[in-house]
């Protein structure tokens, strides 16, 4: 079995590992709750052998953390105090504590106790790809922040289609506090609204639309009935022409236009039903002359920059030269790099993907609005084809919406919708997103953990179809460093050190078979790359030399489980002067670890 073992007191811990291994097991050591966090988190275990005193986290702490993160994993609680009743009451409430053993341990019966333990491998730990969740209502609390974190968020998202500053600050700051807690960085995206469209107030809030009946949607405002209602966007209405379809409520009703107006627009229903108010309202053969980014996306962008945002994404994007506008946006401001994600949702964005993709940091698969704009039967396919476009071109792409949507209300998925993300993993997506799953659902921590297990079981049984690293080391483009140690099939990790190189998103794409270690000074480098799958950022608090940035490292990096003495490490970094004046392009090291 693989069993982690936390126990501060050196000569217990060598008697302990030495007897479990003499049986046949394999055993990692740690002497503190806060390491075996970091262990158990990266690293697959069958169950944990925890002593309950040790410094850094005693052992509540650290079982408390893992009745989040992997509620089944089993835990045996060894313990000099086991004689007191307290110890053995404030154990009660664990689920997950198999026993509780005295020190010195009775081997006899801890073999009979990990004999009788099944393996859990199908448990959350160690994910490649990475996690966005959407906070709202039901996650915009401190306690939740910290738990959604610890099993498995890398990236909140703020929608900015509701809360306002003030509640998105708060959250900003509960993300920042729990980023430090758990040691783990957490990058925020913020999600702009962009031009979207909706229906006007509704009297009594609704109004039926019945098929074959005419409807009129009108510049002036108006309590909307099923003969005539507004739109927030009147503008819309010039740029409808006879014969386009219009979609409501994502898509559940359908009208057509019979008559074009700037100030009305008259509709035939196709297909009716209920509408209410604020409902969304999609125009899929329309050419629409609404800006991409609106004077509300501009002012929230304005909040961003000013605030510690990550990442901000941009709806409804048409073409290469939305991205490029709200590029030129954040670099007038001067102040610091956010990086863009572009929203394909959109027919328009599909005939210009290459172009976008090249020209934006990160790509979204916006399936809600997408499979609205057009037949969603071909969504599936465009997912495929995105992903292997970003997976071609170095860029970190994050599949969205409906992924776990039962789980807004249940507390196990469908098979389907397992399958769904498991599919996506395994089509390469760097991301995959949760919305009201986690902003609105009545459990947001079970559905990170539910999602972060479909994720580490699906990438246990992912097939390396092509030679990617092959192909690496074919283009002649790419630093040739990153060659080299892709070439490399012996080393058990690879350290790329950034210095604003962004060398790790190359190795992201190109290496997930091992991990990839970003060493770096800046905690905004490591939030950025908690978009990019397999690549795990390890920050240096204070300003080191390469080669003590490469040993401190070293060390973190077998704190965490992803090196032990003996292993080999390939050192990546970009272009640098030497000691000696001499420009290197981009050197590569092999050094065997202490
Ligand atoms: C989507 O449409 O899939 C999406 C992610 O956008 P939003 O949640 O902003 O509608």
């Amino acid at each position: 079995m693989r069993i982690l073992l936390l126990e501060d007191n050196p000569v217990n811990q060598t008697l302990i590992a030495s007897q479990l291994k003499k049986l046949g097991h394999q055993v990692d050591t740690v002497s503190n709750g806060q390491q075996g966090f970091l262990r158990a988190t990266s690293n697959q275990y069958d169950i944990f052998l925890c002593d309950i005193l040790m410094p850094h986290w005693d052992g509540f702490k650290f079982i408390e953390a893992m009745t989040v993160v992997c509620p089944t994993m089993p835990i045996v609680v060894i313990s000099s105090s086991i004689a007191t009743n307290d110890l053995v009451n404030k154990l009660k409430p664990y689920s997950n504590i198999c026993a509780i053993l005295a020190k010195p341990l009775d081997m006899v019966k801890l073999s009979a106790i990990l004999q009788e333990t099944s393996s859990q491998s199908h448990e959350n730990l160690g994910k490649m790809a990475r996690i966005v969740c959407t906070i709202g209502p039901s996650s915009n609390k401190q306690e939740v922040i910290n738990k959604m974190i610890m099993a498995g968020m890398d990236v909140a998202r703020l929608n900015f289609s509701h809360g306002s500053y003030e509640s998105h600050e708060k959250v900003l700051n509960m993300i920042r506090h729990a980023e430090k807690e758990w040691m783990r960085p957490v990058a925020v995206l913020m999600d702009l609204c962009g031009p979207k469209i909706r229906t006007g107030n509704m009297q009594d809030g609704m109004a039926t639309l019945v098929p074959g009946e005419m409807v009129i949607i009108q510049a002036a405002d108006i309590e909307g009935t099923s003969q005539r209602f507004s739109t927030i966007a009147p503008e819309i209405l010039g740029d409808l022409r006879v014969g386009d379809p219009i979609l409501l409520d994502d898509g559940l009703l359908e009208l057509k236009v019979e008559k074009a107006g700037v100030n009305e627009v008259h509709c035939r229903v196709l297909v009716g039903g209920k509408l209410k108010s604020h409902k969304g309202i999609n125009l899929p053969a329309t050419p629409l002359s609404l800006p991409c980014l609106t004077a509300k996306d501009k002012a929230d962008l304005a909040w961003g920059m000013e605030h510690s945002v990550d990442f901000v994404a941009l709806s409804f994007v048409r073409s290469v030269d939305d991205i490029v506008e709200l590029k030129e946006l954040i670099r007038k401001t001067g102040t610091r790099k956010i990086h863009v994600v572009a929203k394909i949702e959109k027919p328009e964005a599909m005939e210009n993907i290459d172009a976008i993709i090249d020209a934006t940091d990160v790509i979204m698969i916006a399936r809600g609005d997408l499979g609205v704009e057009i037949p969603a039967s071909r969504v599936p396919w465009i997912q495929r084809q995105i992903i292997k476009k970003c997976w071609e071109k170095n860029k970190p792409v994050i599949t969205a919406t409906q992924m776990l949507e039962t789980m807004t209300q249940n507390a196990r998925p469908t098979r389907a919708e397992v399958t769904d993300v498991s599919l996506a993993i395994q089509e390469g997506t760097d991301a995959v997103m949760l919305s009201g799953e986690t902003a609105a659902g009545v459990d947001p921590v079970n559905v990170v953990r539910t999602m972060a297990s479909i994720i580490c079981e699906s990438e246990r049984h992912l097939e390396q179809k092509l030679d990617h690293n092959q192909i690496l080391v074919d283009k002649t483009d790419i630093n040739p460093a990153l060659s080299a140690a892709a070439s490399l099939g012996l080393a058990a990790a690879t350290l790329v050190i950034d210095f604003g190189n962004n060398l790790y998103q190359h190795m992201s794409k190109w290496n997930r078979r091992t991990p990839t270690l970003l060493a770096t000074n800046s905690i905004h480098s490591a939030r950025h790359a908690c978009i990019y799958k397999n690549v795990i950022p390890i920050i240096t608090k204070e300003e080191l030399s390469r080669d003590q940035l490469v040993f401190w490292a070293i060390s973190e990096a077998k704190d965490r489980g992803y090196l032990v003495g003996g292993d080999i490490l390939a050192v990546v970094e970009g272009a640098r002067k030497t000691q000696g004046g001499i420009d290197q392009m981009g050197a590569f090291q092999l050094i065997r670890v202490a």
